[in-house]
């Protein structure tokens, strides 16, 4: 049938975004927690519910939360952002600092929602080019941005798909010479060793972007922030909708960040474990790039990568077929899951390339 009417026209001929889901016994394909938080954070929002008020809107400036993630990371509330998602305050920055006329530079391969939010809010995407080993060389990223003088600069650190991360002095370099905003996406920071958090301050105009999805296990939630300068935030609070965290919403963070010791645990353990994973893909006949992830980006060198990811499936073990990704040929991305799911996918691995 085709429509009555229209979308943009910029819209038209987009793709949405996907990330096939699988009725599996093992799905290690999203990058998500292996394990809920601990059973007293439950225990802790369901005493907080009745204390909800349903019949009105929620704190429209979240200050609880705000004031929990400005502990968190020793800075005033004013510097914290936080919105559905990091999805939702990566498009909240790029409603207020993109749009139409102006450019927003990406250094593919990367996280595809940059690019994606990017043109959804009418901003021109620039894309820089990583090496073969997905190594982001600076004269390229000065070139990019002598070129395109962009209002946005993304970074990923650590990289998704990649798992690599940017190196710091990378990332000074971007923050010393970047015409614009620079947006640190750091959704996986806390499994890396070096965070640009300590960037941040009251003037320079850079965020970095953190997520409950991940290591706070909390996807479900859909609850991300930003740290930044004040007057950025002050911006955002402008542009994104009245009411857009919701009460159950803002509780549930507020509680999760009483559980950081148990986060802080949790991430050692996924850490670990990702180093059993990387030894053991190690002894298979695949590449394998340096994580700092909770995932791990591999390829297989003797089948394609398209065939090993139906293989596993029919093993009932999903993972992110990258395969056909511009630049990731034949790439697949496993998350770090629990050891038995590891041991799972492993067997079925060895299985398929045998
Ligand atoms: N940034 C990166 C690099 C991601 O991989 C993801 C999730 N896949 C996100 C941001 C978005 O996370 P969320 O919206 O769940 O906070």
């Amino acid at each position: 049938m085709t429509a009555p009417i229209e979308p943009r026209a910029d819209l038209a001929l987009m793709e949405g975004y996907h990330s096939p889901q699988l009725d599996v016994a093992v799905r290690l394909n999203t990058n998500e927690a292996p394990v809920p938080p601990p059973a007293a954070f439950g225990e802790r929002v369901a005493a907080a519910l009745g204390a909800i008020d349903w019949h009105r809107y929620p704190d429209r400036s979240y200050t609880a939360l705000r004031m929990a993630i400005a502990r968190l990371h020793g800075v005033a509330p004013e510097q914290v952002f936080a919105a559905n998602g990091s999805n939702e305050v990566l498009q909240t920055l790029c409603l207020s600092y993109g749009g139409p006329g102006r450019t927003a530079a990406v250094f593919e391969p990367t996280y595809a929602l940059h690019s994606h939010i990017a043109r959804i809010t009418g901003t021109t995407v620039a894309v820089g080019e990583r090496d073969a080993d997905f190594v982001l060389d600076v004269d390229e990223v000065r070139s990019v941005l002598a070129e395109t003088s962009p209002a946005i600069t993304f970074l990923c650190s650590p990289n998704n798909p990649t798992g690599m991360i940017e190196p710091e002095d990378l990332v000074r370099t971007v923050a010393a010479e970047a015409p614009g905003l620079v947006v640190v996406d750091e959704a996986y920071g806390q499994f890396a060793p070096w965070s640009a958090l300590e960037l941040v301050d009251g003037e320079r105009p850079l965020v970095v972007t953190r997520t409950f999805s991940k290591t706070w296990s909390m996807a479900a939630a859909r609850l991300g922030y930003l740290v930044g300068p004040a007057w950025l935030v002050a911006q955002l609070d402008k542009v994104v909708l009245p009411y857009h965290l919701d009460a159950l919403k803002q509780v549930a963070g507020t509680v999760a960040l009483v559980f950081e010791d148990e986060m802080r645990a949790r991430v050692a353990g996924i850490v670990e474990e990702r180093g059993r994973l990387v030894a053991a893909l190690a002894d298979l006949a695949v590449d394998v790039w340096p994580s700092a992830a909770n995932f791990v980006l591999f390829r297989p060198r003797e089948r394609s990568g398209d065939q090993v990811w139906k293989d596993l499936v029919e093993r009932s073990v999903l993972v992110r077929n990258c395969a056909s990704w511009p630049r990731l040929d034949g790439c697949l991305r496993v998350t770090i899951g629990t050891p038995a799911e590891d041991d799972a996918f492993l067997a079925a691995l060895r299985e398929v390339l045998s």
